[in-house]
């Protein structure tokens, strides 16, 4: 949704923060963190600057956080100075790429860290040989598949909203309709170049740096502050089928029955035929249930690839199938979105979203729990949706990088849910979040012999630093730690689920 700088600087009250002086004690440090950027010659907004407000406002308007002042680097060396600063005076700091962190962790998590904001470092090029893309760590994903596409009909797996920014991304998994056919952004990154804790610029690989190329990709944000990418693009498919599948909606038991069996159907189908071309979600809110994603091949060839599961299941309402390139098919996900972003961004929401990984099929009992849930929530106290999409599976390369490969933890997913819960605008109610936990117990406890675990870019502010380690990164928290404790011994890069919290 898009709204005016001026209308959400006033609901967040961020224009009483600018016109009040904040305490003293503040001021004095602020000023000096201020002073040493602006001795380093490093671009920065302070919170008594005008335009601090508009700089601050995060995507998800219910975790709003306030810097102590915003640094916007256009160099790698602007970035390591901002980095001795905050070292000097003791500041947590937190990047900014696309700023669509869940939880405002983009800002620092709370207020007070020093933000570094890095869109000033946007920017795609393709070396044609190699076909290897650097891209800067300020690229949003709208302008990384445009340019790509335009430069050499290249591409990579990512998600699908365009705003979202590269760095946050990929340093954290990067699912996508290309996903299960590619990988995750994060596996066809070749070489980063970071800013330590210590503001060193050091490059990282396979082959130089290896623990910290390890830790950045899964759990990049408490590590340092990327500066650059060189990743691994794919021919772009010609073509691309979009498909939906409609079913009723639950409002009886029969009919959760019969959507537990087009789900188990969906399962059956994902462990043993699903081809790595194709993506699929269940998409499920009140009034709708839909099977939708996309083929990456021919209509002819999504005909034959879909219709033993199409054959599994009852009948269904409605389908829609649609054909497009590359380009249009990622515009058409993204709902009609244009790909190329603006610097400064204009689109927020107000919302909690929970993730759920499983790494096995979901039995009868757990998806009766859960869409029995779903019946009785009509009168919920937020609005609410949820998607499952399909990341495993006997086709899937998600799951064909081994789990050593990176720091990145939940390959082994069969089904991811995200369950979302937005009022667009503040405030959003308290009861809204026990709504959210009380839907995700309706699913994990009702099978209790499953270890579930969740998807590091669908950050949930409201778990405990402990649990968050736990969901994130089970059996890689303890070396994620030992680096962590190496490279950053203090802490500087912080948010309130970082590594060492
Ligand atoms: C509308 C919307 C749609 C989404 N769709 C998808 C999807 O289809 N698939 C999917 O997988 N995810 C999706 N996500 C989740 C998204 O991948 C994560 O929120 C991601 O972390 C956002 O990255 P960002 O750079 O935009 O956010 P930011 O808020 O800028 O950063 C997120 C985290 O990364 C850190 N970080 C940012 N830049 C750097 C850097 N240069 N170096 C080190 N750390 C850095 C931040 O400090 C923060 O902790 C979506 C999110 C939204 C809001």
């Amino acid at each position: 949704m898009v709204f005016r700088i001026r209308d959400i600087v006033t609901i967040l009250g961020l224009a009483n923060l600018v016109l009040s002086a904040p305490a003293d004690s503040l001021q004095r440090r602020q000023s000096t963190i201020v002073d040493c950027l602006e001795a380093a010659s490093v671009p920065v907004i302070s919170n008594s600057s005008p335009n601090y407000a508009s700089e601050v406002i995060p995507y998800n308007l219910r975790t709003p956080f306030f810097p102590i002042a915003a640094a916007v680097p256009e160099t790698a060396d602007q970035v390591s100075s901002a980095v001795i600063c905050a070292n000097q005076f003791g500041l947590k700091v937190a990047a900014r790429s696309g700023g669509h962190s869940y939880a405002g962790f983009g800002l620092g998590g709370q207020d007070g860290s020093l933000m570094v904001d890095m869109k000033k470092f946007k920017y795609v090029n393709l070396d044609p040989v190699t076909q290897i893309a650097t891209i800067g760590a300020g690229t949003r994903l709208g302008d990384v598949s445009y340019s790509l596409y335009n430069l050499g009909g290249r591409a990579l797996p990512h998600g699908l909203c365009p705003g979202v920014g590269i760095s946050g991304h990929a340093l954290h998994g990067g699912y996508g309709f290309a996903s299960r056919m590619w990988g995750t952004t994060l596996d066809t990154i070749l070489e980063m170049e970071v800013v330590l804790a210590d503001g060193s610029i050091v490059t990282t690989s396979r082959t130089e740096n290896e623990d910290l190329f390890w830790a950045l990709r899964g759990a990049g944000s408490s590590f340092g502050i990327v500066t650059k990418f060189k990743l691994q693009t794919l021919e772009a498919p010609a073509n691309g089928v979009r498909f939906t599948y409609s079913f009723g909606v639950p409002t009886t038991g029969s009919n959760i029955s019969y959507h537990v069996q087009i789900f188990r159907a969906l399962q059956e189908y994902a462990q043993t035929t699903a081809p790595k071309e194709l993506a699929l979600r269940l998409w499920t809110l009140t009034d709708v249930f839909e099977i939708t994603g996309v083929y990456w091949g021919t209509r002819e060839d999504f005909d034959t690839v879909i219709a033993p599961l199409v054959a599994s299941w009852p009948a269904q309402t409605t389908v829609v199938i649609e054909e497009d390139n590359w380009l249009d098919t990622l515009v058409a996900v993204a709902n009609g979105a244009t790909l190329p972003q603006p610097l400064d961004y204009t689109q927020h929401d107000t919302f909690l979203a929970k993730s759920i990984v499983a790494p096995e099929p979901l039995t009868s009992n757990a998806l009766t729990s859960f869409f029995n849930f779903h019946q009785n929530s009509r009168d919920a106290p937020v609005p609410w949706w949820v998607i499952a999409d399909l990341y495993g599976g006997v086709h899937s390369n998600i799951s064909s990088f081994s789990l050593d490969s990176a720091s990145y933890a939940v390959r082994n997913s069969l089904f991811t849910f995200q369950l979302y819960a937005t009022t667009t605008l503040p405030p959003f109610p308290a009861s809204g979040i026990k709504f959210m936990d009380d839907l995700a117990k309706s699913l994990i406890s009702a099978q209790p012999e499953t270890t579930f675990t969740a998807y590091p870019n669908y950050i949930d502010p409201t778990l405990s630093a402990s649990d968050a380690h736990r969901l994130y990164y089970g059996s890689q928290y303890q070396r994620l730690l030992n680096i962590k404790r190496s490279v950053d011994p203090m802490m500087r890069f912080w948010n309130p689920q970082a590594i060492g919290v």
